[in-house]
């Protein structure tokens, strides 16, 4: 078989850094969206895509196990660096053995196949609106637009171990794979993704306008696709026009402080991504603004003269009033916050932010609910409990325990 590629990676029209990364490096390609505050996501996706590459290239196991491996070098490098804890990412990787493609799987990117004109999805959703859709609470179209469409129920880097999906496929001449994030598949319907598809003959040109039809429709998360063409070898690939990427290796964006939240939503995701508990003051700006501004105003060092006394005054006048407006202000701040978080061993919904100023709790208890916080927490999607999940508004909040409470609910239940 004859490969060509395209591939393209977008920071999308909201995001502030770009978390995905990609790996074209023949005969291995792979995705990966990376999650997690601070630069966390960025080193989770291009860690896993580094170290399936150092073990592809070392011909160390299948590739079922070298995305293993890359789960566990994300997870003991989130336990050894306080400042990328919490971090994974999804992979979806794609090892092309003649005719036969080895698929490696975990997460919410996908792996498509499009034959005689058809899309068809090679990889299965770890989400949790996946397993409502397979447990037939909702719909496949209600979980497009649900507000926890994505909080994942598997990722890299995690755990100690995962769950690796893996598969084959056996590709003919004339064949397209796609291997995409879901900053592609959230914001363009499958139609219209398979109608691109067999828009345009050169590989590149399909990514270019995925990306682009991505962002026209939102760009809410960051975008990544890779399509690979199977030719036969001396067959029209083989001269085909310039299928050679632009960057031949695991490619990282911007690496800006990249907000924590890997989706649009306020909820979804939040859980996962939440920084360490003991983190949680750096999240909001306004208490710790008003405290760093309290150094401004303390008095310089004063030249020996008669007005010593009085601009001493001055200052120390000064300085009450910045820190009593700072203070009300902040009053007026904390009570406009909302969030979910452990009051007395349940889980709570609170006022304010999680967390102390110079000793000052910055938050009080609004409705302490009967959930155990400590079995929430045993649940992937809800680990951030402790450091709290902040919500846009008391709804939001409202709606964070009730997802809580039925996956509770459904833990409880003996798997089917
Ligand atoms: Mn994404």
């Amino acid at each position: 078989m004859n490969i060509r590629v395209g591939v393209a990676t977008d920071i999308g029209q909201v995001r502030e850094g770009n978390e995905d990364a990609y790996l074209v490096v023949a005969p291995l390609y792979a995705v990966a969206d990376g999650m997690g505050g601070h630069r966390g996501g960025e080193v989770a996706s291009s860690l896993a895509l580094e170290t399936v590459q150092q073990l592809f290239e070392r011909r160390e196991g299948t590739l079922a196990d070298q995305v293993a491996e890359a789960n566990r070098a994300i997870y003991d490098r989130s336990q050894s660096d306080r400042s990328v804890s919490g971090m994974g990412t999804t992979l979806t990787a794609a090892l092309i053995d003649g005719n036969e493609v080895h698929l490696a799987h975990v997460g919410d990117s996908r792996a498509y196949l499009l034959r005689d004109g058809r899309l068809t999805q090679l990889t299965e959703d770890h989400t949790l609106v996946h397993r409502m859709v397979v447990e037939g609470e909702i719909t496949p179209e209600e979980a497009e637009t649900h507000p926890h469409r994505s909080i994942l129920t598997r990722a890299l880097g995690v755990d100690e171990s995962v769950q690796v999906d893996e598969g084959d496929v056996q590709v003919e001449t004339g064949d397209r794979l796609l291997l995409c994030t879901d900053g592609l598949t959230g914001m363009v319907p499958e139609e219209q993704i398979q109608e691109i598809m067999l828009g345009a003959t050169d590989p590149q040109r399909v990514v270019d306008r995925l990306v682009k039809v991505a962002n026209h429709a939102g760009g809410i998360d960051n975008i990544t696709a890779v399509v690979l063409d199977f030719a036969e070898n001396g067959g029209p690939g083989a001269t085909g026009k310039s299928p050679i990427p632009r960057q031949p290796t695991v490619e990282r964006s911007v690496p800006e402080a990249a907000p924590s939240q890997r989706s649009d939503n306020t909820i979804v995701g939040a859980p996962i991504l939440e920084p360490p508990p003991g983190d949680s003051a750096s999240r909001s700006e306004a208490p710790s603004a008003s405290a760093s501004s309290l150094p401004a105003v303390r008095p310089t060092p004063a030249r020996p003269g008669s007005n010593r006394g009085r601009k001493v005054g001055i200052w120390a006048g000064v300085t009450i009033s910045i820190l009593v407006l700072g203070l009300v202000g902040l009053r007026l701040f904390l009570d406009t916050q909302w969030y979910v978080g452990v009051s007395n061993g349940h889980v709570a919904i609170l006022r304010g932010i999680p967390s102390e100023l110079a000793g000052f709790e910055l938050h009080t208890v609004v409705i302490e609910t009967s959930l155990s916080a400590a079995k929430a927490e045993t649940l992937f999607a809800w680990r951030g409990l402790p450091g709290g999940i902040t919500t846009d508004d008391r709804e939001g909040a409202n709606a964070v325990v009730e997802q809580i409470r039925k996956d509770l609910e459904r833990a409880e239940q003996p798997a089917s």
